[in-house]
């Protein structure tokens, strides 16, 4: 398993199991099934309601905790000082661990006006080292730069949008620029229509690969840290299965062509 190294230091899996719609026992099922194919690092949000589930299959794999890397997020109603640091409490206790490994903000909902004081928070529980790293999610160059500007910890990472179809150039340059790890969440596309597309397959017929590994290989070579959802078995275990072979330039370049800034969630701009 690729690793990255985050500004702090902390490192992370590059590649994890997101468990987005996935209900509490399920996630339980699927976590304890991407634990046993090699998954470490585990993508939640208190907007999933599942992180009591994600915590037992943890629990239960026997895996030590300091070779774990659990991600959760606080959602758009718990922006505010205090009710982050509550937002904190309560996921932890959900998740039945004593340190987290990153915290997000979900997304910045520009229209509160609050996701400064929000940081100020996770600054705070990270000095107090109650989480390893703090970053955010669904941050545009704008909610970005205002953040920076106010900030006393620059964001391990921005967790955005960003497949094939919306391949994110200008906040992936600068996040680069500023030492942020670019984190894809919904790396696959959902499987809608981007897996279908017949140049996927025909690529990964030269390396014996399906569509999924090459879109997720893709990432890997972008320097994308992914986190692709599957509650199917067979799906879990094939998404891992992308460090034992790598796409060529040219191909690099083909999948880059498919860029059609194509967004499937909602607009960071306005939402929440
Ligand atoms: P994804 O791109 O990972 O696609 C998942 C879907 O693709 C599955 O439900 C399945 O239908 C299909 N699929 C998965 N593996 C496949 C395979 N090998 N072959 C064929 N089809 C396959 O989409 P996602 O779940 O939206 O995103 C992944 C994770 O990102 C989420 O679970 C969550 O953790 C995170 N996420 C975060 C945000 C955010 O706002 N921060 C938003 C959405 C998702």
């Amino acid at each position: 398993m690729n690793v990255i190294t985050l500004n702090n230091n902390v490192r992370m899996p590059q590649l994890g199991f997101g468990v987005w719609q996935v209900a509490d026992d399920e996630a339980e099922k699927a976590v304890a099934t991407a634990l046993e194919y090699g998954y470490r690092s585990i993508d939640t949000a208190r907007l999933y309601h599942n992180e009591e589930g994600v915590g037992r299959a943890l629990r239960a794999s026997g895996i030590p905790r300091e070779e774990l890397f659990v991600t959760t997020k606080l959602w758009n109603d718990q922006h505010g000082y205090d009710e982050a640091l509550r937002a904190f409490d309560a996921s932890m206790r959900r998740l039945g661990l004593e340190t987290l490994d990153l915290y997000l903000i979900h997304w910045p909902a520009p229209k509160q006006d609050r996701y400064v004081e929000t940081w100020k928070a996770l600054e705070k529980l990270y000095a107090d080292g109650r989480v390893r790293a703090i970053g955010v999610s669904n941050f545009t160059v704008s909610t970005l730069e205002r953040l920076l500007a106010e900030a006393g910890v620059i964001p391990a990472l921005n967790q955005i949008e960003l497949h094939p179809q919306l391949a994110q150039r200008e906040l992936r340059g600068f996040h680069a620029e500023r030492g942020i790890a670019t984190e894809a969440w919904s790396p696959l596309g959902q499987g809608k229509g981007l897996l279908d597309l017949p140049v996927l397959a025909e690529i990964g017929a030269k390396y014996g690969k399906t569509a999924a590994q090459v879109v997720l290989r893709w990432h890997i070579q972008l320097g994308n840290v992914v986190i692709p959802k599957s509650v199917t078995p067979s799906r879990i275990k094939e998404n891992i299965e992308v460090f034992d072979f790598a796409l060529s330039p040219e191909d690099m370049a083909t999948i880059n062509g498919l860029d059609e800034g194509r967004r499937l969630g909602p607009d960071p701009a306005t939402f929440g």
